[in-house]
């Protein structure tokens, strides 16, 4: 039994005073280690420390979205994994599909990334997905091949063990559009297979695959209800907990058997 991981991406959002806030609401929403559910707020990097003081003793883990795979040195701008883990965090997200299609990070820089995030000893949330245009030109599948076959470039299947998989389908993200629970099932599906063909089956069965892609509270049971729906990454709903913690009663739910 895979264990749900509810997953928010504040982006370039909030501000020190509002995100404390919200993680304050957050730390009070799941406040104790639940056997089916685990929540990860990741807010903007200078909020971190600040967050993560309000989220300490709760069940809500810390994450960056995103990290510089290179040792800390001469790269102004940079932040590297090792200061994201003195900061608290346990996960990073990595290729979320702003970082591919707006700042243009490849298949390999994003594979870098990985690598030195599971190096440092966190969790990769590895963020997979396709373009309106891929998908409807039939090239979704080998959009998914393609972004997997570099991510996980070189990645033994001990190491792969820290990556989480987001699937948020490009034209999903931001949009109010909603892939549907079977569009999201199959896409997860095919992840799923491939990870079978890469490293077995049995692994396959044990990571996590999260759906990403205007989440909210009223579509949350049905995406999280498919079988191979581990989780959501949650962009503009994670920003309240208003519209954030009914998508953690949502998987709540369904991890009590619905
Ligand atoms: C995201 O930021 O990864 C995301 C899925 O955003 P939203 O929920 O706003 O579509």
């Amino acid at each position: 039994m895979r264990r749900y991981l509810i997953a928010g991406n504040w982006k370039m959002n909030t501000t020190r005073q509002s995100g404390v806030a919200l993680a304050s609401e957050l730390a009070a929403a799941a406040a104790k280690e639940e056997a089916g559910v685990e929540v990860l707020a990741c807010p903007p990097y200078p909020y971190l420390l600040p967050v993560g003081e309000k989220l300490a003793g709760s069940a809500v883990r810390l994450g960056a979205q995103d990290a510089y795979f290179e040792a800390p040195g001469a790269f102004t701008g940079e932040i590297a994994v090792e200061m994201v883990k003195d900061c608290g965090c346990q996960y990073v997200i990595l290729g979320h599909s702003e970082r591919r299609h707006v700042m243009g990070e490849t298949d390999a820089t994003i594979n870098r990334k990985v690598r030195a995030v599971i190096s440092g000893g966190l969790t990769a949330v590895l963020c997979v997905g396709e373009l309106l245009s891929e998908r409807q030109a039939g090239q979704t599948e080998a959009v998914l091949d393609r972004q997997m076959d570099g991510g996980y470039s070189g990645i033994s299947e001990s190491e792969a063990a820290s990556i989480v998989i987001a699937y948020e389908p490009v034209w999903a993200i931001g949009t109010g559009v909603t892939a549907t629970p079977e569009q999201a099932e199959s896409a997860h599906e095919h992840l799923r297979k491939w990870l079978a063909r890469r490293y077995n089956a049995a692994f396959s069965e044990k990571v996590r695959i999260l759906y990403g892609g205007s989440v909210k509270a009223d579509n949350a049971e049905s995406l999280l209800g498919q079988p191979n729906v581990d989780g959501a990454l949650v962009g503009g709903a994670s920003l309240k907990a208003a519209t954030f913690v009914p998508i953690i009663e949502a998987a709540r739910k369904l991890a009590a058997g619905g």
